[in-house]
């Protein structure tokens, strides 16, 4: 257990109303911070006024990115209760990151705690209209002020929210996709089943090239052969041909694919409504022909931030993959009903995925 001081802010922003939210631009008035230093462990949790914070600037964060983030929401509920969804996934992660980044890890009550907490001081920030929540952002960098290419041996980690709007504001929209063929965003035994930012800065030129071109996301191919899919954006990706469900390996031994939250629930929930689903490789040629054969029956993103999304088309080299007619494809919608449903608390939870707050 954590013992959190909490100092109050003394002057509380006006909120911003709900349809002018967006997404990650508005800040809530309490952070959490807690620090860490070699011998002392964990120390000095607390939540205080949100604002900036001193850094030295040979700080190892700086120069050698020791650091990394996690992302999930608080919802509200019909009932104006506040809860979360699966915080022990993000906190699981964080330390599996953590341990790739030699940074010590939190123990998993005491980062749900800190939310908690957090959330709990800021539930008046938790927006009420439909599709809106608060993100959450728990991050965690490297302070100790030092050139040597070595693990810090002081931290903070800390958390921040910012009330977002509705992902959908017209209701779910396929989105065009670009394969890309050249840039790679993670490779064996490196960092990308990890959320550290280093991941996420290789990814913008592609992100980039691909706006520029008309496409809302790249889909990532491996690093090895360019062959097999991986993951979109920031989002893992579902493939259903011929009646099966396809999604590449998260496991840690690969390394490459971020293991989404959203993927694992999605994945379980499909094993419920018994779908075979295949964890593993899946040749961007296959998901091409399956689509000139007309077996490609939808593909979907799948993450926090939009829970699922649909994709229309596919691009790859010279070739176009069209899915399900530009239409959202029934499992995508049943998906995204059944998840959003428990998240805000429409349906009940079944698989014991959900924490009050
Ligand atoms: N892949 C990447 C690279 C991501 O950044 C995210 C967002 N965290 C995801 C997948 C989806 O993960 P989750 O379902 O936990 O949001």
């Amino acid at each position: 257990m954590l013992d959190i001081k909490i100092e109050k802010a003394t002057n509380l922003k006006a909120k911003t109303p709900d349809d002018q939210l967006g997404f990650g631009r508005i800040f809530t008035d309490h952070m959490f911070i807690m620090d860490y230093d070699a011998g002392q462990g964990w120390h000095d949790a607390r939540i205080v006024p949100y604002g900036p914070i001193s850094l030295d600037p040979s700080s190892v964060v700086f120069h050698y990115a020791q650091e990394c983030f996690e992302g999930l929401k608080a919802y509200r509920t019909a009932e104006n209760k506040i809860q979360l969804f699966r915080p022990d996934c993000n906190a699981r992660r964080m330390n599996n990151t953590h341990a790739r980044l030699c940074i010590p890890e939190i123990p998993v009550e005491d980062f749900i705690q800190a939310i908690k907490t957090l959330v709990e001081v800021e539930k008046d920030w938790v927006p009420h209209s439909e599709g809106s929540s608060l993100y959450i952002r728990p991050f965690t960098i490297a302070t100790m002020a030092q050139l040597g290419v070595h693990a810090s041996t002081q931290y903070k980690f800390m958390v921040i929210c910012s009330p977002s709007g509705a992902y959908y504001k017209e209701g779910l929209a396929p989105v065009k996709i670009y394969v890309e063929d050249t840039y790679v965003r993670a490779c064996p035994g490196g960092t990308g089943f990890t959320k550290c930012g280093g991941n996420y800065a290789v990814s913008l030129l592609a992100g980039e090239k691909a706006e520029k071109k008309g496409y809302s996301q790249v889909l990532w191919l491996d690093s090895q052969e360019r062959k097999y899919v991986e993951e979109v954006g920031a989002m893992n990706i579902f493939f259903k041909i011929d009646g099966k469900v396809y999604t590449a390996n998260a496991e840690e031994q690969d390394g490459t694919v971020l293991p989404g939250v959203t993927r694992r629930s999605i994945i379980e929930l499909l094993r419920d409504w018994g779908y075979e689903v295949v964890e593993g490789k899946l040749a961007i040629d296959t998901v091409m022909a399956a689509a000139k054969e007309g077996k490609l029956e939808e593909v979907f993103g799948s993450g926090t931030a939009a829970v699922v999304s649909p994709v229309k088309q596919l691009d790859y080299e010279d070739q176009s993959a069209f899915i399900n007619n530009g239409e959202i494809g029934p499992l995508t919608q049943k998906l995204y009903d059944t998840m959003t449903g428990m998240q805000w608390g429409k349906l009940p939870d079944t698989k014991g995925w959900i924490l009050p707050v």
